[in-house]
């Protein structure tokens, strides 16, 4: 239907999430509609991410070298984690400003109806860092099915493994079913000082 670039484009855009067929077609057009700049500084940025940024060794949140800024910063309160599915609920949590300790990103949820099992995770990571003068570990997972039942299974695992350190789940508030990402950060400051030992 398409010449053959403009087919690609249109392809490459409509796996992004929440991007349709029709929304695709509509970002194509209008990137062929506009400047050369604009379009290329575009592609710059996706390269730029996708060349420079990975995972922090430690934490796995996005970093810019071996160590995201978190982990490099001193101030940070190193016997404090709190786990998190993606990198990107690190930052409603830092817009709180409830929250002076480090993070823990697992990459997803536990989800077998989704092949996502604990090995699938950076749980054995998680294991690891809390046998390092680790006070409290914060289950900050999202308020869905997967999210809880992550969170029940890091719970059970931590308890045995690291029996002195605290275990703690925001408190509820938070709109069940709905994603970090998406809370409003009086709702979710209010879930991290009411959290609860599990
Ligand atoms: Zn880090």
């Amino acid at each position: 239907m398409y010449a053959p670039p403009v087919q690609r484009l249109v392809t490459e855009l409509g796996k992004l999430p929440g991007i349709g067929a029709r929304t695709a077609q509509r970002l194509a057009f209008h990137l062929l509609r506009a400047d050369d700049d604009e379009a290329l500084a575009l592609a710059d940025a996706i390269r730029e991410v996708t060349e420079k940024v990975g995972l922090c060794e430690v934490c796995f949140n996005l970093a810019e070298g071996p160590r995201c800024q978190l982990c490099e910063d001193p101030r940070r309160d190193t016997g404090l984690i709190c786990v998190v599915e993606e990198p990107g609920d690190v930052i409603p949590i830092e817009r709180t400003h409830e929250y002076r300790g480090r993070y823990h990103v697992l990459g997803g949820a536990l989800s077998p109806i989704d092949g996502v099992e604990p090995e699938d995770l950076k749980l054995a990571q998680l294991y690891d860092r809390v046998t390092n003068g680790v006070r409290e570990v914060i289950l900050a997972t999202n308020p869905t099915t997967t999210g809880e039942a992550t969170a029940l299974h890091v719970a059970a695992a931590l308890h045995q493994r690291a029996p002195d350190v605290a275990v703690t789940r925001l408190a509820s508030g938070l709109p069940v079913g709905g994603d970090l990402e998406y809370a409003d950060e009086v709702t979710l400051g209010r879930a991290f000082t009411g959290r609860r030992a599990v």
